[in-house]
């Protein structure tokens, strides 16, 4: 870590990594194998962080890998079309209803900056509403009160984004339909899109309150507003066709990645057809990548839709989320320790704060010391949490129940920790 240090910001590729918010040392991962890890001094760990959410299947998945493995071998990338694309795309539109068609980019920053821009020129204005602690990328203007590693880190946005930027952002409190509607009526015709997390998953996991993605939809109708969902880490996460299908709202746009990619870098933006024609070379809005849709990543993310697509696939992981969330409120029960725990399927936080947790006020009273007691207590038991108060632990179709049980009986004592 010492030689990382002087090499890289602190030492990571990506902020959370570095342990920052539970102090410590990082794990520097040598392999995964299903839902296991073995780090580079071969300690090995039941992994509950799933790649923050991309790998569904775990790690080294035979069938994903294979894939990767077929396509590598025939080139690692051309810039050019290839049929594997067409074919993705196709299993992506068939899955998620808001999704008529697909624009393939290498990042789900890259994807909702473009979506959010393609809002914009469709509907001729300027300004986005987003939700307090909902994560959008690292791309300015949707840094403003963001969750995931800012809030991690309680930086509400960056220096480097023009005040100017940030201003075309409003920010809202998370379930209040009545401040987005506020907003949207005292914006009157300026807002371009309403962007949400259908769950949200980087303030920890917060689930919508009944009603609220169906009031978005209907105030995002009244204002001449787009809806954009944010589906980088639902889509094909809580269910296939994501969250949308799963409460049955149907947003504008939809943005992807995390799981499409099976573990490669590779994310989307899709929607209605007629917005998405206007995108280049369809349209006018211009956004391009030299490694778009990458043969690589897009035969490992085809590899992994498929297994996704397979009858019981989600059933199964909504058990194991299940068999988890009861054996932790057990535990801490019975540890004296005080937690809310939010769950949607393989996706669970466990706040140590008394519930509810519905906003980000609310997932931010979640006490850091007796998180950071509880991920180390974790840690030395061998399991691996999310090195962060404010994020989501992911399942993947690796673990089996009596990785649930190892997980559960390791909890005891880190909730005892934590108390
Ligand atoms: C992870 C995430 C992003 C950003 O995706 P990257 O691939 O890390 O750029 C955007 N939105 C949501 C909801 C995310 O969880």
């Amino acid at each position: 870590m010492q030689q990382a240090r002087k090499l890289m910001p602190g030492g990571v590729s990506s902020p959370v990594r570095a342990f920052r918010a539970v102090g410590g040392e990082p794990l520097f991962i040598e392999r995964g194998e299903g839902c296991r890890l073995y780090d580079a001094d071969g300690r090995e760990y039941t992994d509950c962080l799933s790649s923050w959410g991309a790998v569904i299947l775990g790690h080294a998945d035979p069938s994903v890998t294979m894939a990767a493995r077929q396509a590598l071998e025939k080139g690692s990338s051309f810039g050019a079309c290839t049929p594997g694309e067409v074919e993705l795309a196709r299993k992506i539109v068939d899955a998620v209803p808001g999704v008529e068609m697909v624009r393939f980019v290498s990042s789900g920053t890259e994807a909702v900056m473009s979506a959010v821009r393609l809002a914009r020129a469709f509907t001729g204005r300027t300004k986005v509403i987003k939700f307090e602690g909902g994560y959008h990328g690292h791309s300015d203007g949707l840094l403003s009160k963001a969750g995931s590693g800012l809030a991690t880190f309680g930086i509400p946005e960056s220096p480097g984004v023009p005040a100017s930027f940030a201003a075309e952002t409003m920010t809202v409190p998370y379930n209040d339909l009545q401040a987005t509607s506020q907003a949207l009526a005292s914006l009157a015709r300026e807002v371009a899109c309403v962007l949400v997390e259908p769950v949200a998953g980087n303030m920890g996991v917060v689930l919508p309150a009944p009603g609220f993605l169906d009031g978005l939809r209907r105030a995002c109708d009244e204002h001449g507003a787009l809806l954009l969902f944010d589906e980088v880490i639902t889509g094909f996460r809580v269910g296939l066709g994501g969250a949308q299908r799963l409460y049955g709202v149907i947003p504008d746009i939809t943005t992807m990645g995390k799981v499409i990619g099976g573990g490669f870098p590779l994310a989307a933006y899709g929607g209605r057809r007629e917005i998405m024609e206007r995108v280049a070379p369809a349209g006018d809005v211009y956004q391009a990548g030299t490694l778009s849709g990458n043969p690589v990543a897009v035969a490992a993310g085809s590899a992994a839709l498929d297994v996704v697509r397979q009858p019981g696939f989600y059933e199964r992981l909504e058990e194991l989320g299940a068999m988890l969330e009861r054996g932790m409120r057990e535990s801490a029960a019975k540890a004296g320790c005080r937690v809310t725990i939010n769950r949607v399927g393989s996706m669970v936080t466990i706040f140590f704060c008394d519930g509810p947790v519905t906003d980000f006020a609310s997932a931010a009273r979640s006490d850091a010391k007796r998180f950071a007691a509880f991920f180390h207590a974790m840690l030395d038991a061998g399991v691996y949490f999310p090195p962060s108060r404010l994020e989501s632990a992911f399942l993947c179709a690796a673990h089996t129940p009596s990785d649930i049980e190892r997980i559960i009986s390791a909890s005891k004592p880190a909730f005892r920790a934590a108390a």
